[in-house]
């Protein structure tokens, strides 16, 4: 949201100046819920004599756009608050942690409770076993669960100063490092999180975790498409994408428009594949039966079709799920669940070294 008002901003120009009023550093701050639109201008000049002439122009674009909401304009004058905090953020880019990560994989999924945290935590752990140094990243704001899946949950993250700078020092699980969104709220301000806190809270996640040397850093972004995914994708380079689907998912609009998401040439991260799970049940009684719960083949026309790698399949095991719940993810735990996962994990590492 803020950015899409950025954006509108960034169109009206100061004739003055000759910048637009986001380049020019003319916002100071902007508020937007489904009511309201709230905007400070600051205009360095006292009595600008563009001012109230940029206030009006401002009101009646976002007024047009956003009919349904109440739109005000501020103006202030003086030196500019909002370009000390963008000093303080490039600042942040400039020293980020995830300079010593080697590739970064951002795992997707169109819809919530097809298993993106699932796959995210048994892939990591596949990675692990491989002899990887790897990191967990939890961005779904709107389901952390990695904390948990790892046996986490209780764990509080400790900052640490190196040069007088803050760092935030992740749980660690045998080779793997964990940071989540979950270990920064409480459950019940879940929803409170979503936007802007959300967005700077994940920021710090991202340049101030104290990874260390990583070979993989996973971030298990939230489900679907929105504004949280463009800021991740704007904070860091992510090497490649890793989508999640169950068969009866993957060729819905959720999926594609996830795909498409990360294709769109201003976002441009390559697709690295989908993983298809809960692909099919095998009970214990007839070891040799499987059975397509969810559909058969799915996953593999629509990879097909959007020209797009199927990575692998997981079927629907209960011992996945029991892993997920006690804290120690399936794939470290069975030889035979872990192969599944290492399947996708070495498909995984191989397109990386292809592209990179
Ligand atoms: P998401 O992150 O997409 O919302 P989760 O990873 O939380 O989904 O998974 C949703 C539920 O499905 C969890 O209870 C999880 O344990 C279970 N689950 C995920 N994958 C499997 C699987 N392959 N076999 C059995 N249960 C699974």
């Amino acid at each position: 949201m803020d950015r899409e008002i950025r954006a509108i901003l960034a169109t009206i120009t100061h004739p003055e100046a000759g910048e637009n009023l986001v380049d020019g550093g003319f916002i100071d701050s902007i508020t937007a819920t489904e009511e309201k639109v709230t905007v400070a201008l600051r205009f360095r000049k006292s009595r600008d004599p563009f001012a109230v002439k940029i206030k009006n122009r401002v009101e009646q674009t976002l007024t047009e756009k956003y009919p349904e909401r109440v739109v005000t304009v501020f103006i202030k004058e003086g030196e500019n608050s909002a370009a000390k905090r963008n000093e303080q953020i490039e600042d942040m880019h400039r020293h980020t942690t995830t300079s010593s990560v080697a590739r970064v994989v951002a795992v997707a999924s169109g819809k919530g409770g097809v298993g993106k945290s699932t796959v995210t935590s048994n892939l990591a752990t596949a990675l692990a076993k491989m002899g990887y140094k790897v990191g967990v990243l939890d961005a779904d704001i709107y389901g952390p669960s990695q904390a948990k899946m790892f046996g986490v949950e209780d764990y509080l993250p400790d900052a640490v100063q190196v040069d007088g700078r803050d760092y935030i020092v992740p749980a660690e699980v045998g080779n793997i490092k964990i940071i989540s969104i979950a270990m920064f709220i409480r459950p019940t301000d879940a929803l409170l999180w979503r936007g802007t806190m959300a967005n700077s809270a994940l920021r710090q996640l991202i340049h101030q975790t104290a990874w260390g040397e990583l070979d993989y850093l996973l971030i298990d972004l939230p489900p679907g498409t929105g504004d949280i995914h463009l800021s991740i994708i704007s904070e860091l380079k992510i090497d490649g994408a890793v989508i999640v689907s169950t068969p009866q998912q993957v060729a819905v609009a959720d999926v594609v428009r996830g795909v498409e998401m990360f294709r769109n040439p201003n976002v441009n991260i390559p697709v690295l594949g989908v993983i298809e799970n809960m692909a099919w049940f095998t009970p214990a009684e007839l070891p040799n039966n499987r059975y397509y719960i969810f559909g058969e083949g799915g996953a593999a026309k629509y990879a097909e079709s959007a020209g797009v790698d199927l990575l692998g399949q997981i079927p629907i095991i209960q011992a996945v799920m029991e892993g997920s719940d006690n804290g120690k993810p399936a794939a470290g735990t069975s030889a035979e669940i872990g192969e599944y996962y290492k399947q996708c994990g070495l498909k995984i590492v191989e397109k990386l070294m292809k592209i990179c």
